[in-house]
């Protein structure tokens, strides 16, 4: 692990000011041991320790299908965004990162086009921000929400033209194969790391246990990342309360 995240290290060529730290070397190591003796490991690390890195090195040194479960939807992305390049230009071309949200983030390419048709705002402002939303459904390649950056998070419309697994036409649908949900879930199938957030892992996890299916594909080991949120999140999935 020192010759990635060593003084000196691989990671120091990439990342300008790169700092050796040697908690951040022992938790790679431990991350490392763990994907590949199988069992569970608990870090808790300082802030700036690199804690990303520490995990996602020795994900890809595993040779092994990681998930990574976030408890925001910003940590996954800065995940994507940010770390999964690093590692890329460590080890070029080995191996394949994928993002997976809820299915309510992405559009839904026949709803969208129905709607669009004739569509209906609660107010002014709405209908108004529909035009940033027309001009990204043609050209966006993964129909996230989360690419218009000024679209509130209580856009009404929004729940008129996205997924929604009730309203799923599935393979029946005219537009499956170019469905951004097709298109999320095949992109996961061939993946090596797959990121996702708490509330998906959880809701993956509720429907395996009732033998509802699957949403994320099989994976040998997963990672949680902002832990903290885990107890809160699966409580929701599999608590039960009495009163
Ligand atoms: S397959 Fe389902 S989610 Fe995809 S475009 Fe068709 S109806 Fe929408």
């Amino acid at each position: 692990m020192e010759r990635f995240l060593g003084p000196g290290g691989e990671l120091s060529k990439i990342i300008e000011n790169f700092e050796h730290r040697r908690g951040q070397v022992t938790m790679a190591q431990r991350a490392l041991k763990a994907f590949n003796e199988g069992g569970a490991l608990l870090v808790e690390a300082g802030t700036g320790i690199g804690k990303t890195l520490a995990y996602l090195i020795p994900a890809i040194l595993s040779n092994r299908k990681i998930v990574i479960s976030t408890g925001t939807k910003n940590l996954q992305e800065q995940i994507i965004g940010k770390d999964i390049p690093v590692v890329q230009k460590l080890f070029p071309g080995r191996f394949k990162a994928a993002l997976m949200k809820g299915r309510g983030n992405y559009l839904c390419k026949r709803r969208f086009k129905n709607f669009a048709q004739q569509p209906l705002f609660v107010n002014t402002k709405e209908g108004k921000m529909f035009a940033a939303i027309h001009n990204w459904a043609p050209k966006t390649s993964t129909g996230d929400r989360a690419e218009l950056s000024g679209l509130p998070d209580n856009y009404k419309a929004w729940s008129d033209i996205n997924s929604k697994s009730d309203l799923c036409l599935g393979s029946a649908c005219p537009t499956y194969e170019s469905c951004f949900i097709t298109k999320m879930r095949s992109d996961a199938a061939t993946a090596d790391i797959v990121v996702v957030n708490h509330h998906l892992f959880f809701a993956d996890l509720n429907l395996r246990e009732n033998s509802f299916g699957e949403v994320i594909p099989r994976y040998d080991a997963a990672v949680f990342d902002e832990a903290h949120i885990v107890e809160e999140t699966a409580t929701t999935y599999f608590g039960v309360s009495i009163s």
